[in-house]
C-alpha cells in the first residue's frame, strides 16, 4: 500500500550532518547543528550531570514508574524558579502552572495545541527569520501561523522599527512567539529599553507573550541576565507563556528535558489551565520521562552542584565568545572585505553570516564546512584550530 509514498526531504537543519557524516575528507567540519563541542570538537557531558547521574544511580530507593502526566513536580517547580527568578511574585501567588515537557520542541508543542484549543485568537506571530521547526511545530498545533520583521539583513542587526510596525498592525489578542535571548538564527537580540517598548506595545494591544527560551545562561553566561527578557513581561502581572529547554545549558540534548509554563492571572485559573493540559497531554504521549528530569532537579536544588553547573556553562559560553573574537581576528587579518563586526556583536550558539547559498554550497564543496543554507553557522562547534580553515573558506567565498 506504500509502494508510491514519496521520499520526504531531510530535515533542513539535521540533513546537514547526514552530509557531514557521509563526507570522508580529514578537514570536514560541522557547523551547522547547534550543539555544543569542547575545544577538541567532542560533545561535552558537564562534570555536574555526571555527578547528579551517580547520586541517583546510587539511590536505591529510586524506581522506574510513570511519572503524573505534568512530570516531576520538583522539576517544575524549580524550573519556573530558574526562569522566573526566586522572588518573582508569580510563583509566590501560585499565578503559574509548570509542566514537564520534551524539551524545547515538545514545550513548544504542548502550549501550542493548548492555546489552539483555548484562547479566543489563534494567529501566532513568529519573528522572520526564525528557528525552521516554529511555523511547523505551531500549524500543526492548531493555530495560524504569520510573521512580524526581525532581522535587517543591511545592518545584519535588529530590525527594530519593522518588528514594532508588524507588531503594531498584528491581529488583537493574537499570540507573539519571542525568543527570550540569542535569537536563533540571527544571534541579534532586542536591548533591555527595546524589550520594554515591545512589552508596553504588545500589552497595549493584548498580545500574548510566547517565550521560547533554549538558551538560558548560553548567551551571557548569566542565568539571570539571560532570562530578563521574560522576567520584565511577568513583572507587570499580564499572562505569559515560557517554553524552556535544558538542552544547550545543561548539554542534556538527547534526554529531552524541558518545561512549559503558563503565568495566569491568578492561582485559580492556574489551576484549571493545568487541568486542561493534562488532557493535551496525555494523549500525545501519556507521561514525560524521568531520567533528564531527575538530573535537573537533583542539580537545581543543590545549592554545591547549582554553583558548578554555572561555572560549567559560563565556560561553554565563554567559549562561544572566544570563537566570536578568534573568527572576527582572523577575517582581518585576512583583510577580508566587508564589515564583519556583526560576529563579535551577535550572541549566542548562532552568528548569522550573510553568506549566501551559493557561497555556503562554495565553502562546502570546497573547504568541507557544513552549514545551514541560509548561512547560520554554529559558534559552538568551532575550536581554534578550525577558526583558520572557515577564515579562508570565508574569504575565498566572498573574493571569488
Ligand atoms: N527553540 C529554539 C530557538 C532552538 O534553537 C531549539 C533547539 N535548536 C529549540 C527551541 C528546541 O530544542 P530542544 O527541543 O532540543 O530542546
Amino acid at each position: 500500500v506504500f509502494s508510491n509514498i514519496a521520499q520526504a526531504p531531510e530535515d533542513p537543519i539535521l540533513g546537514v550532518t547526514v552530509a557531514f557524516n557521509k563526507d570522508q575528507s580529514p578537514l570536514k567540519v560541522n557547523l551547522g547543528v547547534g550543539a555544543y563541542r569542547t575545544e577538541e570538537g567532542k560533545p561535552l557531558v558537564l562534570n555536574v550531570v555526571r555527578k547528579a547521574e551517580q547520586l541517583l544511580v546510587n539511590d536505591q530507593s529510586r524506581v522506574k514508574e510513570y511519572l503524573p502526566i505534568t512530570g516531576l513536580a520538583d522539576f517544575n517547580k524549580l524550573s519556573a524558579k530558574l526562569i522566573f527568578g526566586a522572588d518573582s511574585p508569580a510563583i509566590q501567588e501560585s499565578r503559574v502552572t509548570t509542566v514537564q515537557c520534551l524539551s524545547g520542541t515538545g514545550s513548544l508543542r504542548v502550549g501550542g495545541e493548548f492555546l489552539a484549543r483555548h484562547y479566543h485568537e489563534r494567529t501566532i506571530y513568529i519573528p522572520q527569520p526564525t528557528w525552521g521547526n516554529h511555523p511547523k511545530i505551531f500549524t500543526l498545533a492548531g493555530l495560524s501561523v504569520k510573521t512580524y520583521r526581525y532581522y535587517d539583513p543591511s545592518t545584519r542587526g535588529l530590525n527594530f522599527q519593522g518588528l514594532l510596525e508588524d507588531l503594531t498592525a498584528a491581529t488583537p489578542g493574537a499570540i507573539v512567539l519571542l525568543h527570550a535571548c540569542a535569537h536563533n538564527p540571527t544571534g541579534v537580540d532586542p536591548t533591555v529599553d527595546q524589550w520594554e517598548q515591545i512589552r508596553r506595545l504588545m500589552r497595549s494591544k493584548g498580545l500574548l507573550p510566547f517565550f521560547d527560551s533554549a538558551y538560558q545562561g548560553f548567551a551571557s553566561g548569566s542565568l539571570d541576565a539571560d532570562a530578563q527578557s521574560v522576567r520584565m513581561f511577568v513583572a507587570d502581572g499580564g499572562e505569559c507563556f515560557a517554553a524552556q529547554s535544558y538542552a544547550k545549558n545543561m548539554g542534556l540534548y538527547g534526554e529531552r528535558v524541558g518545561a512549559l509554563s503558563i503565568v495566569c492571572k491568578s492561582a485559580d485559573v492556574a489551576g484549571r489551565v493545568e487541568s486542561q493540559l493534562k488532557l493535551v497531554i496525555r494523549p500525545m504521549y501519556s507521561n514525560p520521562p524521568i531520567h533528564g528530569a531527575s538530573i535537573v532537579a537533583t542539580i537545581l536544588k543543590n545549592s554545591e552542584m547549582y554553583n558548578e553547573w554555572t561555572m560549567e556553562l559560563k565556560a561553554m559560553a565563554d567559549r562561544i565568545i572566544s570563537m566570536r573574537q578568534q573568527l572576527f581576528d582572523a577575517l582581518q587579518t585576512r583583510g577580508t572585505p566587508g564589515d564583519w563586526s556583526h560576529i563579535i556583536k551577535q550572541i549566542g550558539m548562532f552568528t548569522f553570516t550573510g553568506l549566501n547559498s551559493e557561497q555556503v554550497a562554495f565553502m562546502t564543496k570546497e573547504y568541507h564546512i557544513y552549514m545551514t543554507s541560509d548561512g547560520r553557522i554554529s559558534m559552538a562547534g568551532l575550536s581554534s584550530r578550525t577558526v583558520p580553515h572557515l577564515a579562508d573558506a570565508i574569504h575565498v567565498a566572498v573574493t571569488s
